[in-house]
């Protein structure tokens, strides 16, 4: 990571879990360990939709902030079963999850729903985190790298540099994701930073600097130190972790000394 050019990010996804007590005890157990993050790590529970709005009340006060896990592109309408960027924000949501690979593989989300869905939560003042990555034979056929600069291109179509400051993206190989198996610290490292020369070449050298980019993929508390050691790591997207309080605070922890 490297905090004196950019914020570090340590984002939990929980995915399709909890009920809402549930949720106000992990988030209770959350808030006192990561107090200390406060001014340096930015910490986020991105959490189901039904228990959004006892999040935010829940976390009022801490240094903890909510996320959604996704959002609709249009403002209102008949999309029967969505949520649109304002009913997030009207209960005090300030992040989104879009283009997660779950969504990706079983719900037909696409570069373009993607991009349209990120430029909604932008418009409506969401932050958004983009999540790509290659599939396991994408990188084992040696074109990982052609994969994510077709989805940072797509998914960031037409969104502009100031507003790309304000996204966050999160390399996510799929492999990794809910598998146990963790991308090495240098194999995050190369795709974090070729996804930051990709933006480069998209914005300029400036704005590249200045974005967020998380490692997702199985970290955990025993390998998240490492991960985020590297320079162009800039935090994580937590899932099974993030719903232990103990091995959550340890990846914030492993943050905040990082
Ligand atoms: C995720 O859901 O984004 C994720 C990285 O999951 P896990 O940490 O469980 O691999």
């Amino acid at each position: 990571m490297k905090k004196s050019v950019r914020k570090a990010i340590i984002a939990g996804n929980w995915k399709m879990n909890k009920t809402r007590p549930e949720a106000k005890e992990l988030l209770e157990a959350i808030k006192p360990l990561v107090a200390n993050a406060e001014g340096n790590v930015e910490v986020i529970a991105c959490v189901p939709y039904t228990n959004l709005e006892t999040a935010v009340n829940t976390v009022a006060g801490s240094n903890v902030k909510i996320g959604a896990e996704n959002v609709h592109f249009e403002k209102s309408g008949a999309f029967t079963g969505e949520i649109s960027a304002d009913m997030l924000t009207e209960i005090g949501v300030e992040y989104v999850v879009i283009g997660h690979s779950e969504r990706r593989q079983y719900f037909g989300e696409t570069d373009e729903t993607v991009n349209k869905r990120t430029k909604a939560a932008l418009a409506a003042g969401l932050k958004p985190t983009v999540c790509v990555g290659e599939l396991l034979w994408e990188r084992e056929t040696g074109i990982t790298e052609e994969v994510i600069a077709r989805q940072i291109k797509l998914d960031l179509y037409d969104v502009s540099a100031e507003d790309v400051k304000k996204t966050v993206i999160a390399y996510e190989p799929v492999w990794a994701i809910g598998t146990g198996k963790t991308a090495t610290a240098d194999q995050a490292e190369e795709a974090c930073a070729f996804i930051r020369a990709t933006l480069a070449k998209l914005y300029d050298d400036a704005t590249a600097q200045a974005v967020t980019i998380q490692y997702g993929g199985s970290m955990n508390a025993a390998n998240a130190a490492e991960l985020l050691s590297k320079e162009n790591v800039d935090g994580g997207l937590i899932g099974g972790a993030s719903l232990k309080a103990a091995d959550f605070n340890t990846i914030v922890q492993a943050a905040i000394n990082g």
